[in-house]
């Protein structure tokens, strides 16, 4: 089935963006991964198919989930689309998410720990901790709860033996929030491996938290 061209078509145009940009950069590699974003109009969201990798991949190979549980596209949708859907409905003001196994984020969830205030920039995930879930099978709807529970104080979080999910309130923030924790994961594994890193207080980082609410250029 073909979509019907201008249905959505620069959003997905912008979709297909991210997912190339995580390629080069090397936090995906080959089809694992994926993205999505809520429709513009309506319910639903659009993500990425599974099994396929960046190259080749077009603005007409991503799918439509419907809130309602159907799709339409010419491909299957990822295997992990539950957590998306899950992310989706537990956070209204989220328009995005991507998923990545890049190696520090995973090498972090793989030791099933959260990353802690070692780093104000921390903060980015919405508090004072990057959380980690319990592992479970990936597409499961146990992993999914497991996430939007996650979500439900954060907007990020790494999954045990797995990988990091990050949302957005665009495409561009959930991709800046994802590039922003895996650095993160890089240098606290770095710290990690010399000695024990000084973490931040809850009223450290609450100044973070409010100070970022003001942070950023603003039109004079
Ligand atoms: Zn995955």
């Amino acid at each position: 089935m073909t979509l019907p061209d201008g249905d959505d078509r620069p959003l997905r145009e912008a979709l297909i963006d991210v997912v190339v940009q995580l390629d080069a950069l090397g936090l995906n590699r080959g089809s694992t991964g994926n993205v999505s974003a809520r429709a513009t109009q309506g319910s639903g969201c659009w993500i990425t198919p599974t099994g396929m990798g960046a190259a080749g991949l077009t603005a007409d190979d991503l799918v439509f989930l419907d809130d309602d549980g159907s799709m339409r596209g010419a491909w299957q949708p990822s295997s992990e689309s539950p957590f998306h859907r899950a992310i989706y409905a537990a956070r209204p003001d989220l328009r995005a998410v991507v998923h990545v196994h890049a190696t520090h984020a995973t090498a972090l969830a793989s030791l099933r720990r959260a990353l802690p205030a070692f780093h104000y920039m921390v903060a980015v995930a919405g508090g004072d901790d990057v959380p980690c879930t319990p592992y479970h099978l990936f597409g499961t709807e146990a992993l999914s709860q497991a996430v939007a529970q996650a979500f439900a104080k954060r907007h990020a979080c790494l999954m045990a033996n797995h990988g990091l999910v990050a949302g957005g309130t665009t495409l561009a923030h959930a991709l800046k929030v994802t590039l922003e924790i895996e650095s993160l994961c890089e240098a606290y594994l770095k710290a990690l491996a010399v000695g024990e890193p000084v973490i931040l207080s809850q009223g450290e980082m609450a100044a973070v938290i409010e100070r970022f609410k003001s942070y950023g250029q603003a039109r004079r």
